[in-house]
């Protein structure tokens, strides 16, 4: 069972527990005193630990170990491509790209998505024909309802016609298989704390062609010129080590779809359903029941989930990525059950038992429905 003094925690999209060997390798790493860029045997050290963790992470994710640039986080790597990959080039995302690409790429072109919220590639191909060299950012995995798109198709179509293609993989990384070289894309983006690893790392993983970059923060030069800043080594550390931990198995399909059989026998729509999800995600829809009432009311029943993007919740907006896939109201009515790597049976009971509890109290009465 997950923390039992949090109840029951079914929010790792917003971030993952910490893997207990991301914890012992911090705690190893945490140790060694040095600055990585000192040249005396501290900063030795310190460098030989942060250049194991890089080795690492470029042989799980299939990238050379010269081409991952650590970041602060997923944030941060995306808005390090959106800035080095965009020089001089038109920028174009995808329709339910998180705010980290949002944010970092103003007036961009969007490309639609369907109604399961997979990408429109034809859409993509007529935006790309039309004008001049683009980057296009587009994510492997959404957050909000765990959509795979179809990012291999995606990059060969961006070969074809010039342009660059940069990855969000940070929900992807650890939950499905990530091999960067085999998909054929110009960079990738990842973040520790969502497989597991602890806040305040990350990375951005270049091409071979592409691996020299004008850097977003300066600094000491650090990264190769590519990243200014001294690196967290004890946080690239356990980044690495949970990396290694993970499976990409799937293995919580099971689980995942436990839940939702149990909510959708109380009325909720599962939403994206049809199209290739992460096995740890679902999106549901309770008509009727506002998104942040139903997550209050399961907070209160010790189930942690959310309403949209952690990162926006506070936020009273619906759902931009449920907007794009043509919800309309549901856009406000839907919650993100997201499992982390260590979910048990008993939590997904617990979550069962909560949601027709709370589907009773917030459901509309068929009554009033009806009249
Ligand atoms: N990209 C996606 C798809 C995300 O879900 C998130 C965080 O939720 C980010 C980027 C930002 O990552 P980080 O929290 O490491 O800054």
């Amino acid at each position: 069972m997950t923390m039992l003094s949090l109840g029951h925690y079914l929010d790792a999209n917003a971030t993952e527990p910490l893997r207990p060997e991301a914890r012992a390798a911090m705690l190893a790493a945490l140790d060694v005193t040095g600055n990585p860029s000192s040249i005396h045997a501290a900063g030795r050290a310190a460098r030989r630990a942060m250049e194991d963790a890089r080795e690492a992470l470029a042989a799980r994710f299939g990238v050379r170990a010269g081409d991952v640039v650590f970041t602060s986080g997923g944030t941060e790597a995306d808005a390090l491509a959106v800035h080095a990959l965009g020089q001089g080039r038109r920028l174009v995302i995808g329709a339910t790209e998180h705010d980290a690409i949002r944010a970092a790429a103003p007036g961009a072109a969007i490309v639609p998505v369907f109604a399961n919220g997979l990408i429109d590639l034809n859409a993509l191909a007529a935006i790309l024909a039309d004008g001049p060299p683009a980057l296009v950012c587009l994510m492997l995995a959404n957050n909000e309802t765990g959509t795979i798109q179809p990012v291999a198709e995606a990059a060969a179509l961006c070969r074809t016609l010039g342009a660059l293609l940069h990855v969000d993989a940070v929900q992807a990384a650890g939950r499905m298989p990530v091999n960067f070289s085999g998909l054929g894309a110009s960079s990738l983006a990842i973040s520790s704390h969502k497989l597991g690893g602890p806040t305040g790392a990350g990375a951005l993983l270049l091409a071979p062609d592409l691996s020299t970059i004008v850097p977003l923060i300066r600094g000491g030069g650090q990264e190769r010129g590519r990243r200014g800043g001294t690196p967290p080594v004890a946080a690239i550390a356990g980044f690495a080590a949970a990396a290694l931990a993970t499976a990409d198995a799937g293995n919580l399909a099971g689980l995942r779809d436990m839940a939702e059989r149990a909510a959708v026998a109380n009325g909720a729509l599962v939403i994206g359903g049809d199209a290739p999800r992460l096995a740890n995600t679902t999106c549901l829809a309770l008509p009727g029941a506002r998104a942040d009432t139903q997550v209050i009311a399961l907070d209160l029943d010790c189930i942690a989930v959310s309403a949209g993007a952690a990162c926006s919740s506070g936020k009273v907006a619906a759902s931009h990525v449920l907007a794009a896939m043509g919800l309309g109201e549901l856009a406000g009515q839907a919650i993100r059950v997201s499992l982390p790597w260590n979910a048990t049976v008993a939590d997904v009971d617990a979550f069962a038992a909560a949601y027709g509890r709370m589907a009773d109290r917030l459901r509309p009465p068929l009554v009033s429905r009806a009249a």
